[in-house]
C-alpha cells in the first residue's frame, strides 16, 4: 500500500506540474495574442494608409471612418459619425444598383463594385469598392467594412478615351459617307476598303484586299508621276493629286487623291491612308471646255494666217499692178526683190501654219547636237554682223548625242536666232550655251534685247496675233511643238529693256 505521504506529495506534485504547465501555456497564448495583435495593428495602419476606410452598422450608419475617408470625402470626421451613406450619394447610380448592393451584403456576401460618390464640395470621385459584412451568431450581419480606392483619374482617363473613340468613330463614318476610302500597308498592298470604294472601282472587297494599287492603274500617268507618289509618302509626306483609274468594266474614273503616311516609331511609313472623291464629272467639264478653248485657239489661229498672209498678197498685187504698168520702172529689179521677199513671207507663214496644223511624222535620229547648233549660227552670223551683234557659242562639251530630228531642231534652233536678232535692233549679243546636266541637256539662247513684256511672255507659245512688227508668233509656236515631240521644255526668262534668254531642255543618250 502507498503511504498517505506519498498519495499527498504524489498529489502535490500533479497540481505544481498541472499549475506549471498552465502558467507555461499562458504565456504561449499571450505571446501569440502579442504577436498578432501587432499584425493586425500593421495591417490596420496599412490599410488606412492605402484605402478609405469605413464602418458602418446593419443600418448603414457610419460608425467609424479613417482619415483618408475624411480627405476624400472632404467632410469633417464628426459631420460624418451617425450620418447615413446617402449622404455621399451623387446621383448617378440607379436606385437597383443600390438595392442590389444591401441585398448582396444583407445575405452576408461580399459586395464590389465602382461607386460614384459626392464630396461635401460637389465634386464627384470615383472609388472601387468592397463591402464586407460582419456576422452575428444568429447569421446576421451586425456591421459593415467598407474599403475603397479612389480611381476617379482612372474614370476620367476612362472617360476621355471612350469620347476620342467616339470621335474616331464619328470620323470614320463621316469619311465613309462622303469619300472613297482604301488602307494599304507599306507596300501598297490593299489591306482595307470602304464601300464607296468597291462600288466606284466595280470590284468586290475580296478581289481587291491583297492586291496591289496598279489592279486600277489606267496606263494615263507617267511612271515618273506614280514613281514621284512613292517618293513624296515614303519619306512620309501628304501626297495630293488627281488619278485616272480603270473600273473592273473597263470604264475611267478620275479620283482626287490625297495619301497619308502613317508612321511607326522608327520613322517608317507602316501603312497608308488614301481618300479619294469622284471628279469624273468635273474632268469631263473639263475636258470639254479644253476642247472648246483648242477649238477657239484654232479659230482665232486660222483668222490671223488669213489676216497676216492677206497683208504681204496685197502688197504684192501692189508692186505687180505698178510694174505691169510701168515697164521702164528703174527701179525695177528693187521692187522685184521686195515681191520676191513678200511672197517668200507668205510661203514661210504658210508652211509654219501647215506644219503646225499637222506636224510631220518624223523618225527620230541620235545626233550629236553640238555640229548642228554651230551650224546653225553660221548660217545667221552675216546677217547679225550686219546689225551689230555679236554671237558667242560655249559649250561644257564636244559631243551630246540627242535623239532628234536634225531639220526639226534646226528650224527651232534659227528661230532663237532670228527672235534674238529682231529683239536688238541697235546692235548688241547673243549668247547660245550648251550645257549638260544629270538629267538633260540645256541649250540656252541669251540675247540683250528689249525683251518681253509680262502680258505677252504669258501667252508665248500660244498664236499672239497684233501688228506685223509683233510678228505672228507662229514660230514659237512651232519651236514649242518640235521640243514637245522631242519630249523636252522651253523655259523663258525676260526683263524689259536688259534682254531675254529662251533655255530648251533636252533629254539626251550620250554625253
Ligand atoms: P515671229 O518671229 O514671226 O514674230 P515668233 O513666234 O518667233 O514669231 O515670236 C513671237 C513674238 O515673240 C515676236 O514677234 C516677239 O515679239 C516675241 N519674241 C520672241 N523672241 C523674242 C526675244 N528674244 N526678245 C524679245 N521678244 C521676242
Ligand atoms: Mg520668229
Amino acid at each position: 500500500m502507498f503511504s498517505e505521504t506519498f498519495i499527498f506529495y504524489l498529489i502535490l506534485f500533479i497540481c505544481i506540474f498541472v499549475i506549471v504547465g498552465l502558467l507555461a501555456s499562458r504565456t504561449i497564448i499571450n505571446s501569440k495574442l502579442a504577436v498578432s495583435d501587432s499584425k493586425l495593428s500593421d495591417m490596420k495602419f496599412a490599410l488606412d494608409a492605402s484605402s478609405i476606410v469605413a464602418f458602418t452598422d446593419a443600418k448603414g450608419i457610419i460608425t467609424y471612418v479613417n482619415d483618408k475617408f475624411v480627405e476624400v470625402s472632404k467632410y469633417e470626421k464628426d459631420e460624418l459619425m451617425g450620418q447615413n451613406h446617402s449622404i455621399l450619394n451623387s446621383g448617378i447610380h440607379s436606385i437597383e444598383f443600390f438595392k442590389e448592393l444591401w441585398k448582396t451584403i444583407g445575405q452576408g456576401q461580399v459586395w464590389k463594385g465602382e461607386i460614384c460618390n459626392k464630396a461635401k464640395d460637389g465634386s464627384l470621385y470615383w472609388v472601387d469598392t468592397t463591402i464586407i459584412p460582419f456576422m452575428n451568431k444568429k447569421g446576421k450581419p451586425y456591421q459593415y467594412v467598407a474599403i475603397r480606392n479612389d480611381i476617379t483619374d482612372r474614370k476620367k482617363t476612362e472617360e476621355q478615351l471612350k469620347d476620342s473613340l467616339k470621335d474616331v468613330r464619328d470620323i470614320t463614318f463621316a469619311l465613309d459617307q462622303s469619300s472613297i476610302v482604301a488602307i494599304t500597308d507599306a507596300q501598297g498592298i490593299i489591306t482595307k476598303v470602304n464601300d464607296k470604294f468597291c462600288e466606284i472601282s466595280g470590284y468586290d472587297r475580296s478581289e481587291l484586299i491583297g492586291q496591289d494599287h496598279k489592279l486600277l492603274n489606267s496606263n494615263f500617268h507617267s511612271k515618273q508621276y506614280f514613281k514621284n507618289l512613292w517618293k513624296t509618302i515614303g519619306t512620309g509626306e501628304v501626297w495630293k493629286g488627281e488619278i485616272r483609274n480603270k473600273a473592273k468594266d473597263g470604264s475611267y474614273y478620275w479620283v482626287a487623291t490625297t495619301i497619308v503616311p502613317f508612321i511607326a516609331d522608327n520613322g517608317k511609313p507602316y501603312q497608308y491612308l488614301s481618300i479619294r472623291n469622284d471628279i469624273t464629272e468635273r474632268k469631263k467639264t473639263e475636258d470639254m471646255l479644253h476642247r472648246q478653248d483648242k477649238l477657239a485657239a484654232v479659230g482665232q489661229l486660222a483668222a490671223g494666217v488669213a489676216h497676216e498672209i492677206r497683208n504681204p498678197l496685197t502688197s504684192i498685187k501692189g508692186y505687180t499692178e505698178f510694174l505691169q504698168l510701168d515697164e521702164t520702172n528703174e527701179q525695177r529689179n528693187e521692187l522685184f526683190d521686195i515681191i520676191l521677199d513678200e511672197i517668200e513671207r507668205v510661203n514661210l507663214i504658210v508652211e509654219e501654219f501647215m506644219l503646225l496644223a499637222k506636224p510631220k511624222v518624223v523618225k527620230l535620229e541620235d545626233k550629236n547636237i553640238i555640229p548642228i547648233i554651230k551650224n546653225t549660227i553660221s548660217l545667221l552670223e552675216f546677217e547679225a554682223r550686219k546689225k551689230h551683234i555679236r554671237l558667242h557659242f560655249n559649250a561644257n562639251v564636244d559631243r551630246v548625242l540627242i535623239s532628234c530630228d536634225e531639220n526639226s531642231l534646226k528650224q527651232v534652233f534659227l528661230n532663237f536666232i532670228k527672235n534674238a536678232i529682231e529683239a536688238m535692233p541697235n546692235g548688241g549679243d547673243l549668247t547660245v550655251k550648251v550645257i549638260v546636266q544629270d538629267e538633260h541637256v540645256q541649250i540656252s539662247f541669251e540675247d540683250t534685247g528689249v525683251g518681253i513684256p509680262q502680258d505677252k511672255l504669258n501667252k508665248i507659245g500660244e498664236p499672239f496675233f497684233t501688228t506685223k512688227e509683233e510678228g505672228n508668233g507662229l514660230g514659237l509656236m512651232v519651236s514649242f511643238k518640235i521640243i514637245e515631240h522631242h519630249n523636252g521644255q522651253i523655259f523663258i526668262e525676260s526683263e524689259l529693256g536688259k534682254g531675254t534668254t529662251f533655255n530648251i531642255q533636252l533629254p539626251y543618250r550620250i554625253a
